[in-house]
């Protein structure tokens, strides 16, 4: 018998025993029944030891798991799913907060690691529907999401396993908790696990930061490799020169020596440890201390990890720097470091939002620069944003160049809606050109007007003036991104936009706000026009009218919402402000191109990308059927 041989028999005598024996630890079964994708056998990682141990351990009440995007948590749970059908026959109910996450989950996730499991796999199964799968050694796994509460109802499981709990939302029409309810399903049952997980949301509303705080509260522990004194890491401790994050390396707060991370993966391999929030060590198996009532919690940081890192970088806190570098460097960077503290920290967010920038603020740090005149030097570019309301249409106007945004006019044309003469001004406005001191006559690029306040009449007036105006609309949705599709209107054949306006409008308030880092930054004239100031206090009170806000879109993400607080000042300066940035963002042309194109201009060259001409005004073509027009 040769070697390899000798190997496979005694493996083989060895899962045979093992069978026989149902109630190996969970652990163990894992480490010789499973292979990794590539063939390799399955080993956990330091940091998942303890967790899977207490995930079957009947003593242990809950186990709550707040940790890092990479820790292998899906991987982990799935082996633990296996375990429980094979070994255990338990009945699991999954819940995600909504329905067809769980049946995602079963399909890309749960499915394709048990197919790749041999004694699961070789298990015949009796039903295999999306979101219940049944074995014929009695175990079950049902998938239900938080948004069908008739579905928890008649759940009956052994094992209560709830995932991305701080998306569940919460409606005014719910009967309670629905993670109460959920869990409350293993009542009766002889075993009854039940397992929480999440990324967490925000400071003060998050499921998994109170499961934490209601159990023992496990934290990831290892030696610095240069004071060998154990500590929890933070992403914070990671330190490198801005723009060599291939240089990164982490500062011991107890020594501020340095170490590689090659150093921080030896030491997590060799001395990684939990302690609950006594400072006690854990050992894998033990049970939580008394006070806690058995509920075992979880946290690890991104600090922890020891697998690989994506190729493109040198070493995992490489990855970690650029990405927080990245983060600064984007366009709405508050909201890129969101992300990276729910999903590499694995911490909630704590708002800011009450920072926003004040109205007497905006009004004294304005500048002397006279559109009327000449227009600031590095303005490459010219934007129109502008709503329609009963009695008036609102405008704004500003050049962009590659500091940022300069409001060159804010407008209320008077006037009704049904009336050209309305239009008619707003068209001259349209039309306008200003100096450049390049010696170039500059004109608006495109202009952005909301056409969701009499769709017809804004849609036919914006269809003949196409491309340089554009009709936008705001999306309904929760969370939509800044730029939806563009369609044509089926009635008026005019062409629209679709805007994630609470993505834009929290750009715009990063972007005048001088205390919140942004690649842009807002400049306002004190010039006056026809008598009054373009930038007065009641632009400034408009421009911050409304209040940020903060919901939970139904895939799990933290969005920012807007709303009008009720006797707020009017708000048509913050939407205006909010359409012609979305006119700005719309361009493709580069920085670069604009300036090139407007020194063109300036001798006396067509920009071949300039609107072309559009008709004037007229009644009779521009608004079919215009009953009620004249
Ligand atoms: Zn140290």
């Amino acid at each position: 018998m040769s070697e390899q041989n000798h190997a496979q028999a005694l493996f083989e005598a060895w899962s045979s025993a093992l069978r026989a024996t149902p109630r190996l630890p969970f652990e163990e079964w894992a480490q010789a029944h499973i292979r990794n994708g590539d063939g390799t056998p399955f080993y956990f990682r330091p940091y998942q030891v303890a967790p899977a141990a207490d995930l079957f351990n009947p003593k242990i009440a809950s186990v709550a798991l707040r940790a890092y995007s990479g820790a292998g948590k899906t991987y982990l749970f799935s082996v633990a799913y296996a375990f429980a059908i094979e070994q255990l026959k338990l009945k699991i109910g999954k819940m995600f907060p909504a329905e067809n996450l769980s049946a995602d989950w079963f399909f890309k996730k749960l499915m394709p690691i048990l197919k790749e499991t041999p004694v699961v796999a070789s298990l015949p199964m009796v039903k295999d529907n999306v979101l219940f799968k049944a074995w014929e050694n009695g175990s079950e796994i049902t998938g239900v999401g938080a948004n069908s509460a008739g579905r928890i109802r008649t759940l009956e499981v052994d094992v209560a396993d709830a995932d991305e709990i701080d998306a569940i939302t919460s409606e005014i029409r719910d009967e309670g908790d629905k993670l109460q309810m959920f869990l409350r399903r293993t009542r009766g049952r002889k075993r009854q696990h039940h397992w929480l997980a999440s990324y967490p949301s925000i400071v003060g509303g998050s499921k998994i930061d109170a499961a934490i705080d209601q159990s023992d509260g496990c934290a990831w522990f290892y030696e610095c490799p240069k004071c060998n004194e154990p500590q929890s890491f933070h992403p914070k401790d990671i330190v490198w020169t801005s723009g060599k994050a291939h240089e990164a390396q982490v500062e011991c707060p107890e020594c501020s020596k340095t170490f590689s991370d090659k150093e921080r993966k030896e030491s997590v391999l060799q001395t990684g440890h939990f302690r609950d929030r006594d400072d006690k060590i854990i050992v894998a198996g033990e049970l939580p201390s008394e006070q806690y009532g058995g509920r075992r919690g979880y946290h690890i940081n991104c600090m922890a990890h020891v697998g690989d890192h994506a190729d493109k970088f040198v070493s995992y806190l490489h990855e970690v720097a650029a990405s927080a570098e990245q983060a600064d460097n984007s366009e709405n960077p508050k909201k890129a470091r969101r992300v990276l503290i729910n999903t590499l920290w694995a911490e909630s967010y704590e708002e800011e939002y009450e920072e926003k920038a004040d109205p007497e603020g905006l009004m004294a740090d304005r500048d002397d620069y006279d559109p009327a005149g000449l227009l600031p030097e590095e303005i490459t570019r010219i934007w129109g944003g502008a709503d329609v309301n009963g009695k008036f249409i609102a405008v704004f106007i500003m050049g962009s160049g590659p500091s940022g945004f300069y409001g060159l006019n804010y407008t209320e044309i008077q006037g009704r809606w049904d009336s050209p003469q309305t239009w008619k001004a707003l068209d001259r406005l349209r039309r306008r050109k200003w100096k450049h001191p390049n010696g170039a006559q500059l004109g608006i690029r495109r202009l952005f007007i909301d056409s969701r306040f009499q769709k017809n009449t804004v849609q036919s007036w914006t269809k003949p003036r196409q491309p340089q105006v554009m009709a936008v609309m705001g999306s309904p949705a929760l969370g939509a991104p800044a730029f939806g599709s563009k369609r044509k209107d089926a009635s008026t054949g005019a062409n629209v936009m679709t805007l994630g306006v609470d993505e834009l409008k929290d750009q715009v308030y990063d972007i005048i706000d001088k205390d919140t880092d942004t690649p842009f930054s807002a400049y306002f004239t004190d010039a006056i026009e026809d008598g009054v100031e373009m930038f007065g206090s009641e632009f400034f009170a408009g421009l911050l009218a409304e209040e940020r806000d903060t919901k939970r879109a139904r895939d799990g993400r933290v969005v920012t919402t807007f709303v009008h607080p009720a006797g707020a000042p009017r708000n048509e300066p913050l939407d205006c402000f909010t359409y012609a940035l979305a006119a700005f963002k719309s361009d493709k042309r580069t920085e670069e191109a604009a300036k090139k194109a407007l020194d063109g201009l300036a001798n006396g060259q067509v920009d071949p990308e300039q609107p072309r001409p559009v008709r004037q005004y007229q009644p009779t073509r521009g608004f079919q059927g215009g009953k009620g027009w004249l």
